[in-house]
């Protein structure tokens, strides 16, 4: 009953973003984000889970009218490597065409999520299509993905935190960390 925030960041190698700078990052991006679309209504594609506290944060300061659209997507199967095999969990009454859509995901590794959820996006010729992650790994891409907007570049190591899992735990950290080895 008692864990506390100690108790959980103790599963933490180190801090390599911490909670003041991912607010303050993610305040700026929802300020782009703002005035970028001026004037219209936005449709935002979220995918859950990893990007749960990133999509409620921006979503918050962002001063645009907009629906909200989430959609799953995994393939990780609970390891620290992508198993490149994406499930996908589409909403069935998904219609985007016309609108102005922001998809937005918690990091961009090799980019075979979001190249694949662009494509399907694409394919039901919105307006506009504009992709925001919170990190984006410094790596060789497997797919060449656009990403307007980025919070932080990073190195090529496994994350945790502020909604992103190791094996479903660790979402709820406030801050982005790395896991000791044998968490
Ligand atoms: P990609 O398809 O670009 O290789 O991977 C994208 C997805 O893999 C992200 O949406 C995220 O769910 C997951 N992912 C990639 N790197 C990491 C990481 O370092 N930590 C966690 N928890 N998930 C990651
Ligand atoms: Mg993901």
């Amino acid at each position: 009953m008692s864990q506390t925030t100690t108790g959980i960041l103790s599963d933490l190698e180190r801090v390599l973003v911490d909670a003041d700078t991912i607010q303050e990052r993610v305040s700026a991006l929802a300020h782009e984000v703002s005035r970028d679309f001026t004037g219209c209504t936005l449709s935002v594609v979220a995918i859950m889970d990893g990007g749960l506290f990133f999509v409620a944060d921006l979503l918050r300061e962002i001063d645009l009218p907009m629906r909200l659209h989430t959609l799953s997507a995994s393939s990780y199967q609970g390891g620290k490597e992508t198993s490149g095999d994406l499930k996908l969990t589409w909403p069935p009454d998904l219609d985007l065409a016309g609108q102005h859509v922001l998809l937005l995901d918690d990091i961009l590794d090799t980019g075979i999520t979001l190249s694949a959820i662009q494509a399907r996006i694409l394919e039901q010729n919105p307006a506009s299509l504009r992709t925001g992650v919170l990190l984006s790994k410094k790596r060789r891409r497997i797919r060449e993905v656009p990403a307007e907007y980025v919070g932080f570049e990073i190195e090529d190591e496994f994350v945790v935190g502020y909604g992103m899992d190791y094996q479903g735990r660790f979402r709820n950290l406030p801050c982005i960390g790395i896991l000791r080895p044998t968490s």
